[in-house]
């Protein structure tokens, strides 16, 4: 196992819709373990197959209650809405608030390629459904309604949240 690099924005690859995994190989299977690495040594919650630049649809999500790799998620069933504050490893120092729907039940195959369903809600159903995303080009910021930058300021020991304007952001991917 390995730790990747982590692809930052306005990286193009995170703007790419991740390929349909066909057969899980040991290739793949090697890439979904280095990605929870990377994701550990990250202190992230969540990691999606772009981030480290494979446009493939591979993510891996842990909120604390275990690792699950995900291949090719779908989600099946949306139910209720839910606002929380979001970050992003490819986009470190911003954050914003995101709604989403409150709980999902998604389908996915394991590393056997085998089918599983998983029904989550909370911080599981906003990391799923945050990392989904990915394999789809769409990033956090594209759905937040507010966004903030955090500054570090002399004598503050936590950083300062910073209200942003999303075409400030936005104009970095085109500037690039
Ligand atoms: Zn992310």
């Amino acid at each position: 196992m390995a730790v990747r690099p982590i692809r930052l924005y306005p990286d193009a690859v995170l703007r790419r819709r991740g390929r349909t995994v066909e057969r899980v190989t040991k290739r793949l299977a090697r890439l979904a373990h280095d990605m929870a690495e990377t994701m550990y040594q990250a202190n992230g919650i969540g990691l999606a197959a772009p981030q480290v630049g494979e446009a493939v649809r591979l993510m891996v999500v842990d909120v604390g209650e275990g690792l699950t790799t995900f291949i090719n998620p779908t989600v099946l069933e949306r139910a209720g809405t839910d606002v929380d504050v979001e970050g992003c490893l490819s986009i470190p120092g911003i954050t914003g608030y995101v709604e989403r729907p409150a709980q999902v039940t998604v389908e996915a195959l394991d590393l056997e390629g085998r089918p599983f369903r998983v029904q989550a809600e909370g911080l599981y159903a906003r990391a799923i459904q945050h990392e989904i995303d990915h394999l789809n080009g769409v990033l956090f910021v594209d759905r937040a309604s507010r966004i903030f930058r955090e500054e570090r300021r002399e004598g503050e020991e936590e950083p300062v949240a910073v209200e942003i304007d999303r075409n400030e952001l936005l104009r970095l991917e085109v500037a690039r």
